[in-house]
């Protein structure tokens, strides 16, 4: 979808993905409108295609973020608790923040078990005046650790759960930890990669009983989920 929805700019990378329905909500649209993709994307960063950012990990393409919003946006409501799990760039970060942190209530909280690229999404969302407002106001974290064992807050407690839990690498298994924190109703966007070598999306629900349901959705290409490198 390159060629048909880049753009010169942010608006119009943003608005050729709304008007070809690789943006299907609104809400969405609006959330990426007010995230520079260039704070984010070293090279041609309003192209609908991943881009090398260092460390052997890549930007995902503008489509692919908006897919994962999609899946997770009934539980990325204003003062939600979301958790990013291979956070990179930030830009996915900065995307979850306008939808729950506009308000000043949620939490989303980025994850690297690289510490270079805990910095690089960081620094990048200070670009921009609301990015570095979410930081400063405590709306926005990133944090470095090992994803597969999710995130409960830098002393490790019992934590406060999520709401949301978005993971940008390709796991191995829908780790056991991860649906523990996940608050009851909650949702996880996880890619798995099977026996084969082939990755799908897993949606994983947990409602507000607690019972969890786990479903296979599309195929996918992602770096792996792993142990951070010596
Ligand atoms: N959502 C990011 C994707 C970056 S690529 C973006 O679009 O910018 C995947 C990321 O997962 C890499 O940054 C990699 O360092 C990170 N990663 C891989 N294994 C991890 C693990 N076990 N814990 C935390 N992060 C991990």
């Amino acid at each position: 979808m390159a060629w048909q929805c880049s753009g010169e700019t942010n608006t119009e990378l943003i608005t050729n993905l709304y008007n070809n329905n690789l943006i299907t909500e609104p809400r969405i649209r609006d959330a990426m409108l007010n995230v520079d993709r260039a704070h984010y994307a070293p090279t041609s960063p309003y192209t609908d295609s991943p881009q090398p950012i260092g460390h052997a990990a890549t930007i995902s393409a503008p489509h692919m973020h908006a897919s994962a919003a999609s899946a997770l946006l009934p539980f990325l409501y204003p003062g939600a608790r979301v958790l990013d799990i291979g956070s990179g760039s930030g830009y996915l970060t900065a995307v979850f923040a306008e939808l729950v942190c506009a308000d000043g209530k949620g939490k989303v909280v980025g994850l690297e078990h690289i510490e270079a690229l805990r910095e690089l999404g960081e620094g990048n969302i200070r670009k921009g005046e609301r990015g570095k407002a979410y930081l400063e106001g405590g709306g926005v974290e990133f944090v470095r650790g090992d994803g597969r064992r999710g995130w409960k807050g830098k002393g490790g407690g019992d934590g406060e759960g999520w709401d949301g839990i978005h993971v940008g690498a390709a796991a191995v298994e829908l780790h056991e930890e991860l649906i523990e924190q996940l608050k009851a109703p909650g949702r996880i966007f996880i890619p798995v990669e099977d026996s084969r070598g082939d990755q799908y999306i897993w949606i994983v629900d947990k409602d507000k009983e607690g019972k969890v349901t786990k479903k296979r959705s599309m195929g996918v290409r992602y770096v792996p989920l792993t142990d951070a490198p010596v």
